[in-house]
């Protein structure tokens, strides 16, 4: 299932709008920059076409104005582009994980927690960066070299044991228990 709402909110236009008929230059060059956006990562002309309720040539034409646009720097395409750019097509929520922490038996000194299945951020999930048209529809795709191209990171937490203050002298100075300087209720950390 794709879903445009976030382009919709990003652009600050309704998603009716997006896929209604109108034909405003603002809407017009907005729906063809989420083609683009779109097409660039992966997508087929039709299945655009089919989410937006048009013909495979209409999002075609409109993809290649906007490619037009793009190359000659117009001011309005750039901007839009940088609105849009980095959103996830398969509109993924933001994943948080809460990890509790308690004190394991007697002489364990670590214990490890492993957290699957987050989000890479630097290139939004898809494995690979912005594509870069190369020449007339052939995107150049290149790797994340943050998640290897899987679009998937896993954290690795492993947390040490040792008596009270013992951590702080070492550092030179005092932290809360959370390990943070700010205010964390006490032996909850947030993970991202
Ligand atoms: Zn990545």
């Amino acid at each position: 299932m794709i879903s445009i709402a976030n382009f919709a909110t990003a652009v600050n236009m309704p998603e009716s709008t997006l896929t209604g008929i109108g034909r405003a230059q603002g809407v017009t060059d907005a729906r063809h920059a989420i083609w683009y956006v779109m097409r660039a990562s992966g997508l087929s002309y039709n299945r655009i076409a089919q989410v937006f309720n048009r013909k495979h040539c209409t999002v075609l034409s409109g993809v290649r104005r906007f490619t037009q646009l793009l190359k000659f720097k117009d001011r309005e395409a750039v901007r839009l582009y940088d609105l849009i750019n980095h959103i996830d097509i398969n509109n993924m929520s933001v994943k948080q994980q809460i990890l509790v922490i308690n004190p394991p038996q007697y002489r364990q000194k670590t214990c490890s927690f492993q957290y699957t299945d987050f989000n890479c951020p630097a290139c939004s999930g898809r494995g690979y960066f912005t594509p870069v048209e190369v020449k007339k529809d052939v995107f150049k795709k290149e790797k994340c070299d943050f998640c290897g191209g899987s679009g998937r990171l896993e954290a690795h937490v492993t947390v040490e044991w040792m008596p009270e203050n013992l951590k702080s002298k070492k550092n030179g100075k005092r932290v809360n228990s959370s390990g943070r300087k700010g205010n964390s209720p006490s032996g909850f950390g947030s993970i991202e």
